[in-house]
């Protein structure tokens, strides 16, 4: 028995998210005639309150095709040190759409609305980029899965509003939010100009995410995903895991959160653990004492079956999810509690 913590997109589809699949009446999404396609994207769009909707094969395309969407090469894009869109996308802000990032040096991956406001260039000082989207992340990813508060992320949306900028946020793992916050997807909808889901993380999907957003931007995103070699054919097989997971995988992450939670707990009071970040949701950072070796470490949990994943800097990382169940939680709680 292989405990895969490496990260929430190691999930497989369950029977039932099979059947689903298997069931799926299918088209041309090209032609936009792929009923379950066309339904994923209703009820996408539907849940936070969005005109449209758009299926895409990745999180990394939704987000580089609203930075698109945003921006005219030049442009400047704010957005925290630790960001997805900046650290692994490949480097596409630059190659995609011709823009820079405006680094913020936030708190666990999360940046605030004066942060914001300081880093916003005058538009009239021609020899600075032109300030044009706030990108931000929830939960954050090398943030350790921290989530804004509501209040935070309003306070940052006066300012685009105040400075004429676009908002997107990229909510790979929005679902766990939405879980440990007890938060509502309309009033994200209500926020931001474009968000991006990912179906293939803790929900628990093979492949997929959506970018919703007006009408307008989800047509410039159409030609963008084009542009990107992104259109899929029968993707329907594909939409209808996503929207299974959509109805049934959301309110099972508070389960995840917990181990989470109970991992760290262990965690914290041993010797060779250095500090272990704040867990809000399904993912767990720690620093290891600095005699520990790193790669040794990891490859003794190896050797016990329970892989976790290195983020450099000393930083070691484990992610809870759908397919560790609570026999191989009890195990791993075990082998750390062992470890000395
Ligand atoms: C996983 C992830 C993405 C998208 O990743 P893909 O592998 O392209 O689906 C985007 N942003 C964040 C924060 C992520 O964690």
């Amino acid at each position: 028995m292989e405990i895969n913590l490496i990260s929430d997109t190691v999930t497989k589809p369950t029977q039932g998210m099979l059947e689903a699949m298997f069931k799926a009446e299918v088209g041309d999404d090209v032609f936009k005639q792929d009923p379950t396609v066309n339904k994923l994207e209703r009820f996408t769009a539907e849940m936070f309150g969005k005109e449209a909707a758009l299926f895409f094969p990745s999180g990394t395309m939704a987000n580089q095709t609203a930075i698109k969407i945003h921006t005219r090469p030049g442009d400047e894009v704010i957005c925290d040190k630790w960001s997805h869109i900046f650290l692994y996308e490949g480097g596409g802000v630059a190659a995609n759409s011709g823009v820079s990032c405006h680094l913020v040096d936030g708190k666990r991956g999360k940046i605030s609305a004066n942060q914001v406001k300081s880093v916003i260039n005058d538009p009239e000082f021609y020899h600075a980029p032109i300030t044009r989207l706030v990108s931000l992340e929830n939960t954050t990813n090398k943030g350790g899965g921290a989530c804004y508060a509501m209040e935070d992320l309003q306070q940052i949306k006066q300012v685009c509003q105040d400075y004429n900028l676009k908002y997107h946020l990229d909510g790979a793992r929005l679902w766990n939010a939405l879980v440990a916050k007890n938060q509502h997807p309309k009033d994200f909808g209500n926020l931001f100009d474009t968000i991006s889901v990912c179906l293939s993380k803790g929900l628990g999907a093979p492949v997929g995410s959506v970018l919703v957003g007006s009408a307008e931007d989800m047509k410039k995103a159409m030609r963008i995903r084009k542009l990107f070699g992104g259109n899929m054919r029968q993707s329907g097989y594909l939409a209808a895991a996503g929207l299974y997971a959509l109805q049934n995988n959301i309110g099972r992450l508070s389960q995840d959160h917990q181990k989470a939670k109970e991992l760290g707990a262990v965690i914290s009071k041993k010797q060779w653990v250095a500090e272990v970040a704040p867990i809000e949701t399904n993912i767990v950072i720690f620093t290891l004492q600095p005699y520990v070796d790193e790669k040794l470490f990891i490859e003794k949990l190896k050797q016990k079956n329970i892989l976790i994943s290195s983020m450099g800097q000393g930083k070691l990382r484990m992610v809870t999810h759908m397919d560790y169940r609570s026999v191989m939680h009890d195990y791993v709680l075990e082998v750390l509690e062992k470890m000395q």
